[in-house]
Parts: C-alpha cells; structure tokens; sequence
C-alpha cells in the first residue's frame, strides 16, 4: 500500500504535531538555502575549474547554462547544477512540447513506504485502475530500490498527462506531482533526497520551459484533513518559506 494515495482508503490519524521543530535549530543546510547556487565568473577561470571546484561535471555545467562550447565571459552568473540526477530530467524535459502556464504547483508527497520506486508504484497504480499508471510525474528514490536521491520520470511527465496524486481537479490538471520514497511520518527524508527535491523544484520554477513558476505545496495542503502526506518530519514549512 502507497501510504499517501488518493484512492487509498486507509485512515490517517491527523495529529497537531506534524511539523518538526527540531528541524529549525542549527546551520541551515544547503537544501534549504533560497534559490539555486549561482557563481559570477572572475577573470581567468575555466569551465573545467569551475566544474571542479563545485563537483559537477563540464557537460552538467554547459546543460544547465545552455552553453554549447567552453566559452565563458567575465561576469557571467552561472547556475550551478545541483545534482546530476536534474540532468536526465532536464534532457527529456527538452524535447516535450508543454503548454506554457499550465504547470502552477508542484506538489510533494512521501510514498508511506520505504519499498518502491517510479516502476513499481506505476504497476501499483495501475493494478487500482489508474488507466495512466504512476500517479505522480516524478520519483525520488531512498537508497533501496532505486538510487538515493535520484529523479525518476513518469509516463505522465513525458506525456504530459494531468496528475492523480490529490483529489483536487484544479491540483491534477495544472499541478507537478512529486514524490519522495520513504515514510516521513517515521524518519525525515535523506539529505541526498531533499538536495534532489530542491534542485528538481528550482529548476521547474527558475528554468524549466513551462512559462510559469509554479507553486510549492505540499499534499496535505491542497486534500486538507485527509492526509498527513508527506509526513510530519517533512520541513513543509521549512520549504513553503524558501519558495515564498
Ligand atoms: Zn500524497
């Protein structure tokens, strides 16, 4: 059972403590920084070094910044790439025609359960009658079944089909449903996972060809008091203020 589904009918007990308090005290960690790592370029630095002093590849730098050879120019602001799991996404992102301004809200979801990735819940799917499969349009996965922290795609990204992640039509038809592998209402999400979420997230508002900068929300938000999805160790709010 996927613990946040729409058509699930387990019930969920709503506490008052679904938000993590711990998770405000101490450093902010780079996940919860506001917007995407940017660099101006200084006088006499390379694509390589520059590769090389924030780990990422050259090819990942160039995808992100549309540049096609190793040119760069003195004061340039580069974006620097999050995470190369974005780079599968970004590619195949570029070749689908998408209607600008319809993608308003991404949504985030936990999974309930630590099994599973994009292909598995994708039969889960189906076998409950979800004709387009996978609910969602992406997977981040948790180490088990699919790599932590990467981002798998589903049928409805690439075919630019509505969610069936929440009940709300309005949330379906214009809203980005993404969801993390895990229970969060037992353990926070991975470091790796939430670096993942947040690149995926700052890139569909900031880069993205969608024509729109969609809204981050959370489950729970939009179906409100049927379901603690995604979880009470989720930072909601945390990440509700860095998309402010
Ligand atoms: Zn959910």
């Amino acid at each position: 059972m996927i613990g946040c589904r729409v058509f699930s009918r387990r019930r969920f007990l709503l506490t008052s403590t679904c938000l993590a308090a711990g998770l405000l005290a101490g450093a902010t960690p780079a996940w919860a920084r506001s917007g995407p790592r940017t660099h101006t370029v200084q006088k006499g630095e390379t694509l390589s070094q520059l590769a090389q002093r924030y780990g990422v590849s050259i090819a990942a730098l160039q995808t992100r910044n549309k540049i096609t050879n190793d040119t760069i120019k003195i004061g340039q602001r580069l974006v620097i790439p999050g995470i190369a799991a974005l780079d599968s996404v970004i590619d195949a992102t570029n070749s689908l025609r998408i209607t600008r301004g319809r993608w308003k809200h991404v949504v985030v979801h936990h999974s309930g359960i630590e099994d599973g990735n994009a292909k598995a819940y994708n039969s889960a799917h189906q076998r409950r009658g979800m004709n387009n499969g996978l609910a969602y349009h992406f997977v981040i996965g948790n180490g088990r079944d699919s790599e932590e922290g990467g981002i798998e795609l589903g049928p409805r990204w690439l075919k630019q089909l509505d969610g069936g992640h929440v009940r709300n039509r309005e949330y379906n038809v214009h809203g980005i449903g993404v969801c993390l592998v895990g229970n969060f209402e037992e353990r926070r999400p991975s470091a790796k996972q939430l670096e993942s979420l947040t690149a995926l997230i700052d890139w569909l508002r900031d880069d993205a060809p969608l024509g729109a900068k969609p809204k981050f929300t959370v489950h729970r938000w939009v179906d409100k008091n049927h379901t603690v999805c995604p979880g009470k160790f989720f930072p909601s709010t945390r990440l509700r203020l860095r998309y402010a």
